[in-house]
């Protein structure tokens, strides 16, 4: 048996950090369904990361995981440059970032946190889509010799609504991950790059058990307007437009997918 056609016509490659689980998972299986040659990270899960491959390959899609820590900077640069590589054999530009791996700990109050965990949240969450769009850019721009490019960051709703009792310091990460996006997408908005936040509320992702509350969608569904959490895929259709030209004007925003809260 010959293989599978692929759904879409061929684009370019896309890389996704944290692309093994949740709402990172479902923006490669949706970017992979309509034609992107898809690069995704994970930090520890090498199986769930080979599951996303392997139905992105099976369903007639490209798609190859990387190993990589985006709070550690030689992994980074390391992840770059297998996509490189990944990109040269395909000869396919490298025309996307979705800056999604994130984390969050244990709910409990600001006095209560320490500087230890400060510092992984920051690291992962500023830090990690810092290094990733820093490299990002030196590849996307025409002025570097690159074709521009889209490159989505993944904020929260906590950003504006201060995660008390739970994660300030979560919340805080996705402020300067807003600021962030606005201040990088116009430094390189000439040079072709368009960047973007999508700003999720409640979704149903393990997330929120590694904040102690596997349970929190549905403690907290009745104060969205829209009465429920949300799906993986209804971030990644969001993720997916900034991603395309059908957002070609659109920079410098922070598109909110949250029901209404
Ligand atoms: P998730 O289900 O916990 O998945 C997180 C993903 O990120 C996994 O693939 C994980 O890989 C990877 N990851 C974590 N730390 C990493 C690191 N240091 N380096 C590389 N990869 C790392 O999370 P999610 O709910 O899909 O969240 C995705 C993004 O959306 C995050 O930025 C999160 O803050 C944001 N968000 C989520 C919600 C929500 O309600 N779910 C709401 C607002 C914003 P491993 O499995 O290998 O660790």
């Amino acid at each position: 048996m010959g293989s599978p056609a692929l759904k879409g016509a061929p684009r370019g490659v896309l890389l996704v950090t944290g692309g093994s689980r949740g709402i990172g998972a479902a923006v490669a299986r949706l970017a992979a369904d309509a034609g992107d040659a898809v690069l995704l990270s994970y930090r520890r899960d090498a199986e769930a990361a080979a599951a996303v491959v392997h139905d992105i390959t099976a369903a007639g899609g490209r798609a190859r995981a990387v190993p990589a820590d985006v709070a550690d900077e030689a992994q980074v640069l390391a992840m770059f440059a297998t996509l490189d590589t990944w990109r040269a054999e395909l000869d396919r530009p490298f025309t996307g970032l979705v800056s999604n791996a994130g984390v969050l700990e244990t709910q409990r109050k600001l006095v209560d946190m320490d500087a230890g965990r400060w510092e992984r949240v920051l690291r992962t969450n500023v830090i990690g889509s810092f290094l990733c769009a820093r490299e990002a850019v030196r590849r996307m721009a025409r002025s570097a010799g690159g074709t521009g490019g889209a490159i989505v960051n993944l904020s929260s709703r906590a950003a504006k609504l201060g995660a008390a009792f739970e994660y300030v310091d979560y919340a805080a990460s996705k402020a300067a991950v807003d600021a962030m996006t606005l201040g990088l997408s116009r430094e390189v908005a000439a040079e072709g790059i368009r960047v973007n936040a999508v700003a999720p509320g409640l979704i149903r992702t393990d997330i929120h058990a590694s904040g102690g509350e596997p349970g929190r969608v549905d403690r907290l569904s009745a104060a969205v307007p829209m009465g429920r959490g949300g799906e993986p895929e209804e971030v990644a259709q969001a993720v997916l437009w900034l991603l395309s030209e059908a957002s070609s004007y659109t920079t410098g925003t922070v598109l909110e997918v949250s029901g209404g809260r």
